[in-house]
């Protein structure tokens, strides 16, 4: 639900990529920023945690049935939409009393890379390319996560918006990542699931941009996007095959 929300906000533009080869021209990125949720890892797993056992805790808390909960949740996310309150793990805790916490360890099984993620992030590492995780997800989130995938030891940092105290779609985000990651924006790639936040980053000058069009495994791919889009990683990166990728995930 808090990740539906996301989804369902459109874009203004008017230009709609219908989906094609995507070709990157290599030598011109030095720095990859990778969103987590929805770009390396399944979004699968945030869309049950929100959709279905954040509300059905919120219910049995206050005693409401489920549907009226995720109503209320629902009705709650949509006037906090955007702000870092909304990615925030202390503010809804305080908001539903519930422990977000021991409520996303309840299904961590569903935590997984996405298709050729790892195999992506390895061969990045074997390049000179810089690498940062760049995400609104809460550290307690990050903590999750990085628990079932070492995903934090494929890159060579991770930035969770909350550290900056204003979200990837706020310019104030993208102006503290790149002083604390000094590189030419259009020295840059930025992957993201979230076209509002790729136009933030667009308008900040990052040039390289795709947009992730599969990016719940349980739900259809996208169609109507306006950056370059994508599913496997492997599309994007002709030096690592179908094969290594799926021994990078089976090593993980
Ligand atoms: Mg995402």
């Amino acid at each position: 639900m808090q990740q539906d929300l996301h989804q369902s906000e459109d874009t203004a533009g008017s230009i709609v990529q219908e989906h094609a080869a995507v070709e990157l021209n290599w030598s011109e990125i030095d720095c990859v920023f990778l969103d987590m949720d929805g770009t390396l890892l399944d979004l699968n797993y945030d869309n049950h945690v929100w959709n279905d056992l954040v509300p059905q805790a919120y219910a049995d808390k206050i005693g409401i049935n489920i549907a009226l909960a995720q109503q209320k949740l629902l009705a709650h996310m949509r006037e906090i939409h955007g702000s870092i309150e909304f990615y925030s793990f202390d503010y809804w805790t305080e908001y539903t009393g519930i422990d977000l916490i021991a409520t996303h360890r309840q299904a961590t099984d569903l935590v997984a890379y996405r298709p050729g993620a790892l195999a992506f992030l390895r061969w990045l590492q074997g390049t000179d390319r810089h690498t940062v995780i760049a995400t609104n997800a809460h550290p307690h989130s990050i903590n999750v996560k990085d628990a079932h995938t070492n995903i934090c030891a494929e890159v060579d940092a991770v930035v969770s918006s909350h550290a900056y105290g204003a979200p990837k779609e706020a310019r104030a985000f993208w102006q503290a990542l790149l002083q604390e990651h000094p590189y030419p924006a259009e020295r840059c790639l930025f992957i993201d699931d979230n076209e509002p936040v790729l136009d933030a980053a667009a308008d900040y000058g990052i040039a390289h941009l795709l947009v992730v069009a599969r990016p719940d495994s349980e739900r259809p791919r996208k169609t109507q996007l306006h950056y370059p889009s994508f599913d496997d990683f492997t599309e994007i990166c002709p030096a690592i095959l179908p094969d290594s990728a799926d021994d990078a995930a089976a090593d993980a």
